[in-house]
């Protein structure tokens, strides 16, 4: 899409004035001093997640052991409220839909159910720009299962060190292949993949694909019911506001339903023989056969709380402000901030970037240390990525045109100059 903006402060406050979301920034706890660009790394605290953790708090102490049986079993069945509320994001059905763990835990879930090599099909595909955790746990499934990763990982590389070209990925799909697991938008450049393309390529040669959403999901609208993946997974403390470490989703496609999971836990067992106590396993029929253990109720109850505020707002909704506000940031750069060497890192086009901006600069890592130094916070990736993300629920336009006047101004005056190029945590 092609968008028309104006610079100047009183155009950002308009662009405030028509934002069909605004009132909701008042629902969570932005800190009125400081400029937050980090949702994409870790979503604010709102009201609603805070009273969902503070009514999970009064149902304990008033029930105690009698909680799982309280308000309808709702607790006990805590995994399939979340999935009933959250499944309009991936236009998937609720019984395809768990809460479990950390995507971390989840790959591994998923891979030891549907990485099943032969020796003519063993390999599994990803991408060398991924998040780290996501190859670990491909590599280890590799090994548990007697390959060596030398000979079975295919890393896609990238051309440009910042994207995956999908016909780099098509181009791979060759009959040793078993599976491939691809995050939907990249990590440090914002890259969305064409996800149904990819999918259906892999899918006509007979091979399995899931999909790591966790840059996506609370940003991007999927359609699973059109992509039809065979798994997917996500976390919900990036843009889905759930809290540091809330309890990750996973997605597992109907045509499954019957397979073994490759973990089995308790809680993975059918209702009605969960507390027979029998050493046979007796897998639940949909996505739910795939738990483990006891649902983590605190780290849930802020993402009941919090969804309500997507399903108020609409996804649709949230990705066209969050377009929107992210090709301001771009025209901004664009127009005042090159001739300090800054540049935009991440696809231009709608329809193949995510939710933050990756804006580069030799000196992003000093450039990010003097942005905390005045009160706006983003996040940086090595080696010259600063990612901005305003995020749809909470960021204001009057924000982006602040911050873009900062950056201008910390290289202007060579601000940054006075921190150590040494890296430090930024924690
Ligand atoms: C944030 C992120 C993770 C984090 O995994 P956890 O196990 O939830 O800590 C993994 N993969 C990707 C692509 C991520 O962006």
């Amino acid at each position: 899409m092609i968008y028309d903006f104006k610079d100047g402060l009183e155009y950002a406050k308009s662009l405030d004035k028509h934002d069909k979301l605004s009132h909701l920034r008042q629902r969570f706890y932005v800190n009125e001093d400081e400029i937050y660009m980090d949702g994409n790394s870790l979503g604010l605290s709102s009201r609603d997640a805070e009273d969902a953790l503070d009514k999970m708090f009064q149902v304990w102490k008033k029930e105690a052991i009698r909680i799982w049986g309280a308000d309808e079993g709702q607790y006990f069945n805590y995994s399939k409220k979340l999935a009933k509320k959250f499944k309009n994001l991936i236009n998937a059905d609720d019984e395809e839909i768990i809460f479990m763990g950390s995507i971390t835990t989840n790959i591994h879930q998923a891979l030891s159910t549907f990485y099943k090599p032969t020796n003519e099909r063993y390999k599994i595909i990803v991408d060398e720009l991924n998040f780290p955790s996501d190859i670990y746990a491909t590599k280890s499934i590799i090994e548990l299962k007697g390959y060596k990763v030398e000979d079975a990982l295919i890393e896609i590389n990238s051309r440009d060190g910042r994207t995956i070209q999908e016909e780099d990925i098509i181009a791979e799909m060759k009959d040793d292949v078993a599976l491939i697991l691809l995050p939907s938008v990249l990590y440090r450049s914002s890259q969305l993949l064409d996800m149904k393309k990819v999918t259906r390529e892999a899918h006509e040669r007979g091979i399995l694909i899931g999909w790591d959403l966790a840059h996506s999901i609370g940003s991007v609208p999927h359609d699973f019911k059109g992509i039809d993946p065979d798994f997917a997974v996500w976390c919900t403390y990036k843009y889905l506001n759930g809290g540091p470490g809330a309890t990750a989703g996973m997605y597992i496609n109907k045509k499954h339903f019957g397979k073994s999971a490759g973990l089995k836990g308790w809680f993975g067992s059918k209702d009605e023989s969960q507390f027979l106590m029998s050493h046979e396993f007796d897998q639940d029929r949909d996505a739910n056969g795939w738990l483990l253990g006891t649902h983590n109720l605190f780290s849930m109850a802020p993402i009941d709380g919090s969804l309500d505020i997507f399903n108020e707002a609409g996804i649709k909704s949230i990705r066209e402000k969050s377009l929107h506000i992210t090709a301001y940031l771009m025209y901004l750069i664009d127009n005042k901030l090159t001739k300090y060497g800054y540049s935009v890192g991440n696809p231009r086009e709608d329809s193949r970037r995510g939710g933050h901006v990756a804006l580069e600069h030799e000196e992003a890592y000093r450039i990010s240390l003097a942005l905390r130094d005045n009160k706006v916070i983003p996040d940086y990736r090595e080696p010259n990525v600063i990612r901005l993300a305003p995020i749809a629920l909470y960021n204001t336009y009057e924000e982006v045109f602040i911050l873009v006047g900062i950056l201008e101004n910390i290289v202007n005056n060579k601000e940054y100059e006075k921190y150590s190029l040494e890296r430090v945590t930024v924690l």
